[in-house]
């Protein structure tokens, strides 16, 4: 039984020779408090009876210093490996930026720029005229806006255009996105009345039209990104909104959600309507993620009339919702490459992973498990299997991507704890579990993954006995 007396002082530590080397490398207030926290560990380990003598041992203490000293100098925000297949995942930073906008971010990250200044004139200007053109060439729209995310697209938008008013929407559209995005929600917070008509399932035109007051300022369409009504389902069209907001000079706001500026239905996935369709259909304002299937940054997009769209440029509420420079630069970087469709599609990682086929990614998958085997002790056994991946991010949440997936095992160790244990690494290396094995989807690795992959299932423990674990 170990004594809390015996648990060495912090002095004491700091001389032994691993801690001191520590110290060359590391500052001192941070070598402390990996030391502190070493000793604070061992001490709750005692509490819950944990500990023995070895508990106490240099080695043992020092192994944990190390380990605590990793954790302390590393970023908490990290690279990880998304071996999910879940394209746009949220959890793990949604889209990829395209190579191409390197080094633009590069050059405006550590080095002055125009964000606010015009060249032309000398004088200050608004960073929101940067991108505008491009967003406007290639949407059509009259005018166009960029903030944080779409969130706050639509929360700018409903202030701007509908606060103290009744905003008209379908029960079929009041969704939630993600937990805290939710239509009434926001709609309160925006001080716009929520008129609700239609059921659940079915809503009709005369719906819209029985609910116009002279409090009514928006007619408002929300995409049902995240999930599908089935069956005995009526819904009125953007279109058709646009007819009845003309009849009563209402204008008409659609959140696309995801927003594509592509016609995937040519590219092998179901065709979204398009973020310049909605502009063609004479939709006021529209609003869209930049890092869903768009593939860029986080922000919101809006685009839209001028008039409505100048009303938000001059809100209070605009100020706190802007994008930074960073997020501008990265956002105009991957619209250019929209200019040519087939230059979007490859260069953008989200469209090139949504469009891979899955007779690209096995012939990928036959030379990653090459590599692989070579370079991993016999204890693992690897196969290609056939499955399917997502799109994610709330859109096309029905689609099922065939793919091709490395399915992993490990003698003696059970699939949760191989999932747990490459969870854990430097570089996490993130998969699934399906019907108990442990696999890794091709469609979301990139190719300068698979070396970490590779370095995880090194660390994989084989000679700790399998109830010791
Ligand atoms: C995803 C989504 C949002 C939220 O967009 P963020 O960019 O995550 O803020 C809002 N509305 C719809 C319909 C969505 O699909």
């Amino acid at each position: 039984m170990a004594l809390y007396k015996n648990i060495p002082k912090v002095d004491k530590v700091l001389g032994w020779p691993l801690v001191q080397q520590a110290l060359t490398v590391y500052s001192r207030p941070l070598v402390l408090k990996a030391v502190r926290a070493t000793l604070d560990a061992c001490r709750a380990d005692m509490a819950t009876e944990m500990a023995s003598a070895q508990t106490l041992s240099e080695e043992h203490l020092t192994k944990n210093f190390v380990a605590e000293l990793q954790k302390l100098s590393s970023s908490t925000l990290k690279r990880v490996v998304n071996g999910t297949g879940v394209v746009v995942h949220t959890n793990l930073g949604r889209s990829l930026l395209a190579e191409d906008v390197r080094d633009t971010l590069n050059n405006v990250a550590f080095c002055y720029s125009n964000l606010e200044f015009d060249l032309e004139k000398g004088e200050r200007g608004t960073r929101y005229s940067l991108v505008e053109p491009l967003l406007c060439e290639l949407t059509g729209a009259e005018a166009a806006l960029v903030v944080n995310n779409n969130a706050a697209a639509v929360m700018l938008a409903l202030t701007s255009l509908s606060h103290g008013k009744e905003v008209v929407v379908s029960r079929g559209e009041l969704v939630e996105i993600g937990g805290s995005f939710r239509i009434p929600d926001v709609m309160r917070l925006s001080g716009a009345v929520l008129r609700e008509v239609g059921t659940t399932n079915r809503t009709h035109l005369h719906d819209y039209r029985d609910a116009v007051t002279h409090d009514t300022s928006l007619f408002l369409k929300v995409h049902t990104s995240n999930f599908a009504v089935v069956g005995f389902t009526a819904e009125v069209t953007a279109v058709e909104m646009v007819e009845i907001g003309k009849e009563y000079s209402i204008p008409v706001m659609a959140d696309i959600g995801s927003g594509c500026l592509i016609d995937f239905s040519k590219y092998g996935l179901p065709g979204e309507t398009t973020v310049q369709e909605y502009v063609k259909a004479d939709i006021d304002v529209i609003t869209f993620s930049g890092d869903k299937m768009l593939g860029g940054p986080q922000v919101g997009i809006i685009v839209g009339k001028k008039i409505h769209i100048d009303a938000m440029k001059k809100h209070q509420l605009l100020r706190a919702l802007r994008v930074d420079k960073m997020t501008l630069a990265a956002l105009e970087g991957t619209l250019r490459l929209y200019r040519d469709d087939l230059e979007a599609l490859s260069k953008i990682p989200t469209l090139r992973m949504l469009t891979a086929t899955a007779t690209d990614l096995e012939k990928l998958g036959k030379s990653v498990l090459k590599t692989m085997r070579r370079a991993l002790p016999d204890q693992f056994s690897l196969k290609l299997e056939h499955g399917f991946s997502q799109v994610g991010g709330g859109a096309l949440p029905l689609l099922q991507i065939p793919s091709i997936l490395i399915m992993i095992e490990a003698a003696g160790i059970s699939s949760q704890k191989l999932e747990q244990h490459l969870r854990m690494q430097n570089v996490p290396v993130i998969g699934r579990i399906n019907k108990g094995q442990f696999l890794l989807d091709l469609r979301t690795l990139l190719d300068d993954d698979v070396p970490f992959v590779i370095a995880a299932l090194r660390t994989v423990p084989f000679d700790i006995p399998p109830n010791a674990q």
